[in-house]
């Protein structure tokens, strides 16, 4: 098992050089060589296992350059971290099923792969002989630091940085990020907005001289984007589980076919189901789920991917993205493996915002996938009547895939076995959960944590609570000019309040 570019299929490297890259020198992704499959054998085997063994099973077929005891050390470390099971699926009603991706230590799907990946890397760092300490540079607009943090805090060899826009995330997101544990992270205010922030970490990476400053002194930058490959694969594992699952609740049989509804920003969880069902899981169809920034919806009906359009900022603003970056990974399977076409479209989309599919291809992804869109009230409806229907908070981008799910069983008339993937826990979003429900809204987010867990019946997650006793770590602020300054800071071990403060 090797992987090869995207955008160039000579750039060959192994599982662990893949990771470590992030991004193929021409600007690709890696993508593996050929799919690997789960034979019926294994599946009757991971019937009775838990949620580490199947991933274990799985994540092996990626990571030749690992052992089996590398793979378990590490999906313990990260599994363990989590609340109750890892990755339950809830039965609504007959043949409707939500599967729980918000157990993590940030209540948000995002956590599946980021509690994972930073241990893994750890390991691959060593493989590929790098000495130096790896310094991870990311600039947040919120959600993604937290996860970051929490999944890289005391991984070994590694340190992280986090780059977050004053004003531009909520107090409890800022709350989550200045309190964040670990002897390996930093997290810096920047006056500015979110682009400044990722402008600033762009002109880091891109600083040679800054690189060359920090090889002498030990350390080397990367980043934990989610197109790294590292953030894909684990998710290949809860489609799997989540299947077996249902046969194992006598709710589907062995073989039976179902189909996913998957709320989509990036393309890289469904992608994750696209892989699992090329690997011979019986999925019929990938519902793709999108709010009312509905380029792919559009994408999907017209072949035409346009992103030269509005961009609206939602309640589900982890959805909010007009470029989804994992989709050239479908592109690159749908076009017979054409790394050349592929190269060129990603070229076009940079210069002219747009590129076109050929019909052929088109008539291989409709019959896998289904697009559609929820609109701001269709999204706030959906929260209101599955609360009355189910006594169930839903999260606003759950929500949309529950809308958009309902959309596609009653226009195409099939009412098989369907898995919504909930990606985030309503305590994340509580105050526009709240609102839909028409429930009071204040300004305190502990107070309306407390108002949803009285409507829900479902726990305030530790995430949450425990943020109203933890002391305030990181304060720094600095100029958008000064990310360096921040950087050298953090690696002084200045950026930390002082203790008497
Ligand atoms: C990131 C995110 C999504 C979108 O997932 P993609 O892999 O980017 O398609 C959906 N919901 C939540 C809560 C997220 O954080």
């Amino acid at each position: 098992m090797r992987y090869i570019s995207t955008r160039n299929k000579n750039d060959i490297a192994t599982f662990s050089e893949a990771i470590v890259r992030g991004l193929s020198k021409d600007g690709g992704l890696y993508v593996p060589e050929t799919f690997p499959q789960v034979s019926q054998d294994e599946m009757n085997e991971m019937l009775s296992m838990n949620y580490d063994e199947r991933a274990n099973l799985i994540l092996s077929k990626f990571m030749p350059d690992f052992t089996m005891e590398e793979i378990a050390e590490c999906t313990a470390k990260a599994y363990d971290k989590f609340d109750g099971e890892t990755a339950p699926v809830v039965k609504m009603d007959e043949g409707l099923y939500l599967l729980e991706l918000f157990h993590g230590p940030t209540i948000a799907f995002k956590d599946m792969a980021l509690a994972l990946f930073p241990h893994v890397l750890s390991k691959a760092k060593k493989k590929v002989g790098i000495n130096e300490e790896i310094v991870i540079l990311v600039a947040t607009s919120g959600d993604t630091g937290k996860a970051a943090l929490e999944g890289f805090k005391d991984a070994d060899g590694i340190k992280i940085l986090v780059f977050y826009p004053t004003g531009g995330v909520s107090n409890m997101q800022k709350l989550q990020m200045s309190t964040a544990d670990g002897k390996n992270v930093g997290v810096a205010s920047i006056k500015g907005n979110f682009d400044d922030a990722q402008t600033g970490v762009k002109e880091i990476f891109e600083n040679s001289e800054l690189k060359e400053m920090m090889k002498e002194k030990g350390y080397i930058f990367s980043s934990a984007n989610s197109i790294n490959l590292g953030r894909l694969l684990p998710q290949v594992v809860y489609y799997f589980s989540a299947y077996l699952d249902l046969v194992g609740s006598n709710e589907i049989e062995m073989g039976d076919e179902v189909n996913f509804t998957i709320p989509t920003g990036n393309f890289g969880n469904i992608l994750a189901g696209y892989y699992a069902k090329q690997m011979g899981l019986n999925i019929k169809k990938l519902v793709c789920a999108s709010n009312q920034n509905n380029v792919l919806t559009d994408f999907f009906s017209s072949g035409k991917y346009d992103a030269k359009r509005k961009f609206y900022k939602t309640i589900s603003p982890s959805m909010d993205i007009l470029v989804s970056s994992n989709l050239e990974r479908l592109l690159f399977e749908i076009s017979g493996r054409d790394d050349k076409l592929t190269f060129e479209r990603m070229k076009d989309l940079k210069s002219k915002g747009d590129y076109t599919i050929s019909k052929e291809e088109m008539d291989k992804i409709s019959g896998l996938f289904y697009a559609s869109f929820s609109s701001e009230e269709d999204t706030e409806v959906t929260i209101s009547q599955f609360y009355d229907e189910y006594g169930y908070a839903l999260d606003p981008h759950t929500a949309v895939g529950v809308y958009v799910s309902d959309t596609y069983c009653a226009t195409k008339n099939d009412y098989d076995p369907m898995i919504i993937l909930s990606t985030a826990s309503p305590f994340k979003f509580n105050d526009y959960v709240l609102k839909a429900l028409r429930a009071k809204v204040t300004d305190d987010p502990f107070k309306n944590a407390k108002t949803l867990k009285n409507m829900s019946a479902m726990d305030i997650p530790e995430a949450i609570s425990e943020l109203q006793t933890k002391e305030v770590r990181f304060n720094k602020i600095y100029e958008k000019e000064e990310l360096v300054k921040a950087l050298n800071d953090f690696l002084d071990g200045k950026l930390e309040i002082d203790e008497e403060v």
